[in-house]
């Protein structure tokens, strides 16, 4: 392994002890069954948790959220119970598709298709259309308890931000460096919290559900990176001075939200003067 690769998995295991210690467990996935995690991480596709939260309230309001009632719906009232998640026909129509596959390969049952092996199911889930690495690893992590980290775009953001990784890295780099990194390390032990730490999802049958270590640290850390990044590593103004991670920046605080504004402001330059040339 690279010298490089080593520096990158110490800052992985920093970013982790740092994060797990000061904020404690996140409670990920926040749901009562594997069925409704995997409606969840189809609905979550480009929109926010909170318009999901919503389209699973229809779907429980209507007791849509099991296998049988969602082949059951006719699709222009799955349609509408899903719309406030944005891109609602596509959606629909995405677990109209997932709940023909689970028919037709596992005979209708999610529990049977969640104990097919972790690279076979994978395999299989991403052959589905629309479903993405993203989708099917947070189905593998949250829905089955396979020991695979989920990568979003949080992750990428942070982990570029404290050089683990290159502007370019592809999804599947990022996996792999985060399970190299988290791979014997247990679950941080109790300890005291900072006082602000951002609100956690309340406990759930899912999130509280027995799974082995690493697929435990996977959940949690994934859990870590979105809080992270809704509450501190924003896009275009992160707050380094008073994020838990701004002593592990390569260049300090400071000096590395100096850098982001002037990529920022250079970015914006650039696309100013494209705009005005073309
Ligand atoms: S806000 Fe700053 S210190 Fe915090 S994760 Fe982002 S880049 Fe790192």
């Amino acid at each position: 392994m690279k010298k490089r690769d080593h520096a990158a998995q110490d800052t992985v295991r920093a970013i982790y002890r740092t994060l797990a210690s000061a904020w404690g467990p996140q409670h990920w996935w926040p749901a009562e069954t594997p069925f409704e995690v995997i409606v969840g991480a189809i609905l979550t596709q480009n929109t926010s948790w909170t318009n999901v939260e919503k389209a699973i309230a229809n779907l429980r309001t209507a007791d849509a959220l099991g296998v049988e009632k969602v082949r059951a719906l006719p699709l222009l009232e799955l349609e509408r119970l899903i719309r406030p998640s944005g891109y609602f026909r596509q959606k629909a129509a995405r677990l109209k598709q997932f709940v023909a596959y689970v028919d037709e390969r596992y005979a209708g049952s999610v529990a049977s298709m969640l104990t097919t092996p972790l690279l076979p199911l994978r395999t299989e889930l991403l052959a589905l259309k629309g479903i993405g690495p993203e989708t099917a690893d947070s189905i593998l992590l949250y829905a089955g308890h396979h020991p695979i980290f989920v990568v979003d775009a949080y992750t990428r953001r942070v982990l570029e931000r404290h050089e683990a990784i290159g502007v370019n890295a592809k999804y599947e780099e990022i996996r792999v460096l985060v399970e190299s990194a988290l791979h014997d390390v247990t679950p941080a032990a109790g300890g005291e919290l900072a006082s602000n730490r951002p609100t956690v999802h309340t406990p759930s049958a899912m999130s509280m559900a027995t799974r082995g270590t690493q697929a435990q640290v996977f959940n949690e850390v994934h859990g870590l990176f979105v809080q992270l990044g809704k509450h501190y590593c924003s896009k275009s103004s992160p707050k380094c001075e008073v994020c838990p991670l701004g002593h592990l920046l390569p260049l300090g605080a400071a000096q590395h939200k100096n850098r982001v504004n002037g990529t920022l402001h250079r970015t914006s330059r650039v696309r100013k003067t494209q705009r005005a040339s073309a």
